[in-house]
């Protein structure tokens, strides 16, 4: 029976996996680490291209029914962890890692930033999240759904929206549709943030109303003329700068030792 608690939503339609899989496109010998794999819907169709794989459930009661389903692969190894915490880096030590996992949808927002600060040890993310999740991460300026998971997931990869998967692929049905997104973080920066907890503060603080201007949001960290110094329309909302405007603003902040 599925928990909730874990977020268990079981994927059952064959050609969803297939598709899922598809865009994944597995090859022998890459190290894949699928984060939940419950019963292993996604997992037999990865690890029969790769050979071998890593995957971390937090369930243990999943645990046994997953190594039956998987019994041909014994090069299987399966992390009884919180993926939350789980360290990804430590199953990189020969090259990178790809990520993929049909998340649970109660902590895939944490989840992925939890994943972004080792981005520089994944090739590439592929996630089956709530749609609006996706959408969220792949907003562009402007958007209803722009802001602080759009800058930090953009800030680090090229975010992808796949394609649409409704409730009834899976056991039991969700209330809301999903969403597969690739996650592909840059092997280097297109702008460097001097420091990345000051980015995500400067992020935090001009979303902090999303209706107010950018001089109300940093007001008492910046003045106008300050914004105005950096090439920022203190009058905008928050939702009209991109990822390289943030950047400029924590790095403006982070030299006068604001934040
Ligand atoms: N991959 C399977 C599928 O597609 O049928 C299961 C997907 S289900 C939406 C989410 C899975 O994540 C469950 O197996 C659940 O037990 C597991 N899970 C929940 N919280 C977790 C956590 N913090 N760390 C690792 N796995 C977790």
């Amino acid at each position: 029976k599925a928990r909730k608690r874990f977020g268990q939503n079981f994927l059952h339609d064959m050609g969803i996996i297939r598709r899922i899989v598809a865009c994944i496109a597995p090859k022998e010998g890459q190290r894949v680490v699928e984060i939940g794999p419950g019963k292993g819907a996604l997992t037999e169709g990865i690890i029969s291209a790769t050979k071998s794989m890593d995957v971390v459930e937090l369930d243990r009661d999943l645990i046994p029914i997953l190594k039956v389903n998987l019994f041909q692969y014994p090069q299987l190894r399966v992390h009884e962890a919180d993926a939350m915490k789980f360290d990804f880096t430590q199953l990189a030590n020969e090259g990178n890692i790809r990520v993929v996992g049909n998340l649970p949808y109660n902590i895939s927002t944490p989840l992925i930033f939890h994943l972004l600060e080792q981005a520089n040890v994944i090739d590439d993310m592929h996630f089956m999240l709530q749609k609006e999740v996706v959408d969220r991460l792949a907003a562009r300026p402007g958007d209803s759904l722009y802001g602080r998971l759009s800058v930090m997931a953009q800030y680090f990869c090229l975010v992808e929206s796949l394609f649409i998967v409704g409730p009834e692929s899976f056991d039991p049905p969700p209330k809301v549709d999903s969403a597969i997104v690739r996650m592909t973080p840059y092997s280097e920066l297109p702008v460097v943030a001097k420091d990345l907890k000051g980015l995500e503060d400067t992020v935090r603080i001009g979303f902090q109303q999303r209706r107010k201007t950018l001089r109300n949001n940093y007001k008492g960290l910046l003045t106008v003329e300050e914004l105005e110094a950096i090439h920022i329309d203190p009058t905008l909302r928050p939702e009209r700068l991109d990822v390289p405007d943030f950047v400029r603003i924590a790095n403006y902040l982070h030299d006068k030792k604001e934040l």
